[in-house]
């Protein structure tokens, strides 16, 4: 049977020129486009315009080798070479383009169907960054629908009460005392029973409404529960997760400030964010920073080393500290690399007199290693696992930690140095 593609072709900043430039330069743009892409096309292939600056091909007779990936190369770099099109300063305009294709055979189904399986490869090309090329896989569709279905599983949860939090204790691993707990959230599903954050927290990070809400809730039930260990004698400071679409988001002061006055309008809280895409605009970033620090709450980078943070990023922001991240705490017994950036970022974190603390203790040596690199505050598998807010109480009076970690009272007089 004859092998043929279906793609769908979307221009990378058209919407740009369009708003520049004005529609009529859209125009023009648009029809050089499309000469170009029919040059490139073959006798037997067919190209339309789907609206706007999306087209639809038809390539026929595909072979069952590379050739095809060429081709589909070709089209999406014909479209790097400059138009005939100026931008006001008199450059020409340059774009890019991202195809997503599906194949048939292997798939199947009427032209509504593979259209929509182009487009889900389309997707895929657009979240990996633009000017590419994708094929549909049976798999994108399944992700599709499962996320639909978490979207909507998800707000329901809310109102249902099927969220709840777990602590796990941050403690200084030299001293033993114990410094706050991160609040970590959990899904009761009523069928999928007990879940984590990584079976849902990116379903709820794309849609800004649903991080906001699970937000609110966990700003809320956070310092509920500190005020309930306040009532029974235990001071903790709380480490609340925020996502980055929320903590940007103009809603986000106005929750903090409310959920603080309903508590009493002084909560040791320290929020952590984590360094993700939407963390990129630093100067956006320092603002919401600085409002919390008006409200006498502390903003650290979560997960630090991993994302889009950088040294720079230390420079600019008014940030109290730094959590590494616990993958590069995982390797810090094999590999001399991971060990040196740990260390380097405690002695720049110590030097800049902001606080480190490191995720992801998995053992007692894990610790040990930490503490002579000088970094004291921790929290990790070794040290407790997350537990329910009733169990924190007894985990407190009976924790003692590891004597090669309290032995080493020679790393430094570091009682308070750099703790969360
Ligand atoms: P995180 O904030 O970096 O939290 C640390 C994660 O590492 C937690 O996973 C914790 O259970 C796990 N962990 C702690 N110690 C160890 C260890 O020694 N070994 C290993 N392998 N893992 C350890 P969890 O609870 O599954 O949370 C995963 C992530 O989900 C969190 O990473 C955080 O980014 C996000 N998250 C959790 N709760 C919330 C929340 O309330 N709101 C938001 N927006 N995100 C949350
Ligand atoms: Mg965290
Ligand atoms: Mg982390």
């Amino acid at each position: 049977m004859e092998r043929f593609a279906i793609g769908i072709l979307d221009l990378d900043g058209f919407k740009g020129v369009n708003d520049r430039l004005g529609h009529q330069t859209g125009d023009a743009l648009l029809i050089q486009v499309a000469s170009r892409l029919k040059r490139l096309l073959r006798k037997t292939d067919t190209l339309s315009r789907l609206g706007g600056d999306e087209f639809g091909l038809l390539l026929t007779n595909l072979d069952e080798g590379t050739e095809n990936q060429d081709f589909f190369t070709k089209i999406v770099e014909s479209l790097l070479d400059p138009f005939d099109v100026k931008n006001a300063d008199g450059a020409t305009v340059r774009i890019s383009g991202s195809l997503g294709l599906t194949i048939c055979p292997p798939d199947q189904g009427d032209a509504t169907t593979l259209i929509a399986h182009a487009d889900l490869a389309l997707y895929r090309v657009k979240d990996r960054g633009r000017n590419g090329w994708a094929l549909f896989q049976q798999e994108m569709e399944e992700q599709l629908i499962e996320s639909h279905r978490l979207r909507t599983e998800l707000e329901r949860a809310l109102p249902n009460g099927e969220f709840l939090l777990h602590y796990q204790p941050q403690v200084n691993m030299r001293t033993g005392q114990v410094v706050g707990v991160e609040s970590l959230v959990r899904w009761n599903h009523p069928d999928r029973g007990f879940l984590l954050p990584e079976a849902f927290i990116d379903v709820a990070e794309k849609s800004g409404d649903l991080i906001a809400s699970l937000g609110r809730f966990v700003l809320e039930e956070s310092l509920a529960q500190q005020n309930r260990w306040k009532q029974r004698g235990l001071d903790l400071r709380v480490s609340v997760n925020i996502g980055a679409r929320h903590f940007l988001s103009r809603s986000f002061q106005d929750d903090l400030r409310f959920v603080i006055a309903r508590h009493g309008g002084s909560c040791p809280m320290t929020l952590e964010v984590t360094e993700t895409e939407a963390l990129r605009d630093l100067s956006q970033l320092q603002k919401a920073i600085e409002k919390c620090l008006d409200l006498g709450i502390r903003v650290i980078l979560d997960d630090f080393g991993t994302g889009q943070a950088s040294l720079t990023s230390l420079q600019n922001l008014s940030v109290g500290g730094i959590k590494i991240d616990q993958g590069f705490v995982e390797k810090i017994r094999e590999c001399p690399k991971a060990r040196a950036i740990v260390s380097s970022l405690v002695a720049v974190c110590q030097m800049m007199q902001i606080e480190v603390i490191t995720e992801g203790v998995q053992d007692e040596e894990d610790g040990r290693t930490l503490i002579g690199m000088g970094c004291e505050w921790a929290q990790g598998y070794a040290i407790a696992r997350p537990m329910p807010a009733e169990a924190i109480p007894d985990w407190i009076a009976s924790w003692t930690p590891f004597r090669s970690w309290t032995r080493k009272n020679d790393l430094g007089n570091s009682e308070n140095k750099n703790k969360p």
